[in-house]
């Protein structure tokens, strides 16, 4: 038998299908989409099996294949197909998009360790045991074992090993080996709710009308969750499995253990805080049809589930469902809509606050819009006050307004909670010196260094240089360096030399710690404290019944961002935080403190009006001709000579310009970030109506430089970012 196998080396000069003989011993168990290992040069390589070519021959010039790592097929012939269209369209090599759909555990290095964990079990054999003289240790165990059917192994050695090991050699005793999983749902279910009229009439018409993708818009507090749970639900009676995606952020514990109520251990969950094992469990879980409903972060849309009946993406508008650091930089409500047709089912994207390029597809009726205008609990949106920092700054120096602290006083006093948002995205705390204004840089990057108070050290974000603070400035020679950054450490210091309250910190640093994040959640679900403070982490996916009252410390630093969605981002952040007030039966209220109370990102928070924010960015979208008007690709040319790189992008620019029409060019220009870890970087951003050649022609260009060391070539559609 010879097969075609695409190895796993991930240079883009080998993305090439390899043939192999598979030596006849072996080739019962081939089939496509297996993992093998082949010998590739003088290394040892896995690979994926993509054909079989020919099943009776062997050919004298091939070498044959060394192994078969799985037992069971890791990609059916759905991925397979898949990969090639993802390979395709993001121009990104085959095995890159095979990689990214498979579990960690399965990839190469990794994957030769064994990470099948068994359980050891005992049971009686069915022989006459009273012709054997049994000890008491020995009795006892046998009594056990005539209690119940399988015994764990643990339980029996308890008693002895040394008697345990002679009954297994008499053979009164087998042992069994089980596969165990190494999370365990509960599958008790609880108690349905039962939907709201609004709720029921979403249901009803996305289940009897028949487009392929829907956008439901409902504002926070609209029960959105239940409406996903109840079109899963449906699926699940017809036989058919669902993939929810959730942003990582928002995959709370109380997220996950809302569907485990629902639907017990038909549920698989996948997100980064699982440890490799306990991702391979869930894959393989999922692969045997175990578990049918999929629970996970970007890559879950690559879940192995047969006969999916639809696909829920939740918070659409986040930009975590594009993959933006690495090739395939794709996005996952394409992977989604292409998943959809191929299982002919449908995808319901929902948002508070959808993000313009889904909205604007909803309104020209290429995806279908479905509202919910209403919060569950019948009450309004909570109110939202602005407090001019402008204003406030002239009498009060504290991070806290005096609205914002007599409103958290008010609400501790009625027994409430409070959950205190600081926006950090793009702004750190960094540190300088008091006398000389000097700030520490990374030396490998163009970029402050960050104040880590519990380590004591300075941190590079980037490229994870790190130095322990020092109190003399190495410029001027005083005493005299000072944290001026405001962390939510600091925040945390400050506030409580204003208030005798408890406070609860979360952010990446807290939360990182296995387990501790849903610690957190239930502490505070339970009202051991008071205050919530978080970065973004405390904006999304939380529901608690007592919290009336969140405040935005500082709105506007994701304002800042050199960013053509940071107003969006801004607006979409601020509904989301503000989502979080006054949940349930207790009236909510919202304290935004801004130096721009008149940008219209802010203002339309305050009155909760989406589409009015939609239209106004729609109209800047439209004069500075970027999406969903247009079209955008970012190219990313990085390297370690500046001058070299620069001149490359010129040229590729040029050549673009040369070969194609109606492309606006911006570039290069040097990357906000210019320098990470000693490489520099440039960019070029192509603004276009129809793609035309466009990906035709990168794929040249990638291809003259494909043996070129000097330089590298990320290509972004779409991107999330631009940086
Ligand atoms: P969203 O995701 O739209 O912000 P959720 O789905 O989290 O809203 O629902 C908000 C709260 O309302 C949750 O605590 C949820 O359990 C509750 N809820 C949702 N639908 C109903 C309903 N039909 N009856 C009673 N409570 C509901
Ligand atoms: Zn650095």
């Amino acid at each position: 038998m010879v097969v075609g196998v695409l190895v796993e080396l991930s240079n883009k000069n080998i993305d090439k299908v390899f043939d192999y003989n598979v030596p006849k011993e072996l080739e019962s168990n081939i089939k496509i989409g297996i993992r093998v290992e082949v010998p590739f040069g003088r290394q040892v390589l896995d690979g994926f099996v993509l054909e079989i070519k020919n099943e009776n021959t062997q050919e004298l010039t091939l070498k044959d294949i060394i192994s078969i790592k799985d037992i069971d097929v890791v990609l059916s012939s759905e991925l397979l197909e898949l990969g090639k269209w993802m390979s395709k369209d993001n121009l990104a090599t085959l095995i890159s998009c095979y990689q990214v759909m498979l579990p960690k555990a399965l990839k190469a290095k990794i994957g030769s360790k064994n990470l099948l964990k068994m359980d050891i079990f005992y049971k009686i054999n069915d022989i006459d045991i009273s012709e054997y003289k049994l000890s008491e240790k020995q009795k006892q165990i046998i009594d056990l074992c005539l209690e119940k059917d399988l015994v764990i192994k643990s339980e029996l050695t308890n008693i002895s090993l040394s008697a345990l090991k002679t009954l297994v050699k008499k053979e009164i005793l087998v042992e069994e080996k089980k596969e165990h999983y190494r999370i365990q749902y509960n599958s008790e279910k609880q108690e349905k709710k039962i939907l709201t009229n609004e709720q029921q009439n979403v249901v009803n018409e996305i289940e009897n009308t028949c487009d392929q993708v829907y956008l439901l818009h409902g504002v926070t507090g609209s029960g959105k969750t239940e409406v996903y749970m109840e079109l899963i639900e449906k699926q699940l009676t017809l036989g058919r499995s669902s993939i929810v995606l959730v942003p990582e952020i928002s995959l709370t514990p109380q997220m996950v253990s809302r569907f485990q109520a629902r639907f017990g251990d038909k549920i698989a969950a996948l997100h980064s805080a699982l440890s490799d094992g306990e991702k391979y469990d869930e894959w393989r879980r999922i692969a045997r049809g175990e578990a049918s409903i999929v629970i996970g972060a970007r890559s879950a849309i690559f879940a192995p589930l047969k006969n999916i009946g639809i696909i829920i993406v939740d918070e659409e508008h986040s930009d975590s469902y594009k993959q933006s650091d690495s090739n395939p930089r794709y996005s996952a409500i394409n992977v989604a809509i292409k998943r959809s047709k191929y299982h002919n089912c449908k995808v319901v994207l929902g948002s508070a606050t959808p993000s313009l390029e889904s909205y604007a597809r909803a309104k020209k009726g290429v995806y279908h819009l479905v509202n919910l205008l209403n919060r569950v609990n019948g009450k309004e949106l909570p109110e939202v006050k602005l407090v001019d920092l402008n204003e406030e700054m002239k009498t009060n120096k504290s991070y806290f307004s005096k609205v914002l602290i007599n409103s958290i006083k008010e609400c501790l006093k009625n027994n409430e909670q409070v959950i205190l948002l600081l926006n950090r995205r793009g702004h750190s705390s960094f540190i300088t010196c008091k006398n000389c204004g000097y700030t520490f840089k990374c030396p490998n990057c163009d970029i402050t260094l960050t104040y880590h108070k519990t380590s004591n050290t300075l941190r590079c974000h980037y490229c994870g240089y790190g130095d322990k603070k020092a109190n003399i400035c190495p410029e001027c020679k005083e005493e005299s360096i000072n944290d001026l950054g405001c962390g939510t450490e600091k925040i945390e210091e400050e506030l409580k030399k204003e208030l005798n309250c408890r406070i609860l910190r979360m952010d990446y640093d807290t939360t990182s710690r296995k387990g501790s994040h849903e610690k957190m959640i239930m502490a505070f679900k339970n009202h051991e404290y008071d205050i919530l403070l978080g970065t973004q982490i405390v904006a999304k996916g939380l529901d608690f019944s007592n919290v009336t009252l969140v405040g935005v410390i500082n709105a506007d630093t994701s304002l800042n961002i050199p960013d053509f969605r940071s107003s969006e981002n801004t607006f979409s952040l601020l509904s989301q935080v503000a989502g979080r007030s006054g949940r349930s039966n207790k009236t909510g209220k919202v304290i935004i403190q801004t130096f721009n109370p008149d940008h219209y990102a802010i203002k339309y928070t305050k009155t909760h009006d989406y589409l009015s924010f939609y239209k106004y960015e729609m109209n800047i979208r439209k004069t500075l001709k970027y999406p969903p008007y247009y079209f955008l690709c970012y190219i990313k040319l990085s390297g370690v000579d500046a001058n070299y790189i620069f001149l490359e992008a010129n040229k590729i620019k040029r050549s673009i310009e040369r070969n194609l029409n109606g492309f606006s060019i911006l570039g290069p220009t040097p990357c906000t970030i210019f320098r990470v870890n000693n490489i520099f970087r440039y960019g070029i951003i192509l603004k276009y109506k129809k793609e035309e050649n466009l990906k035709e022609l990168l794929e040249k260009v990638l291809d003259h430089y494909k043996n070129n060391k000097n330089i590298k070539i990320d290509i972004d559609f779409n991107p999330s970012q631009i940086f």
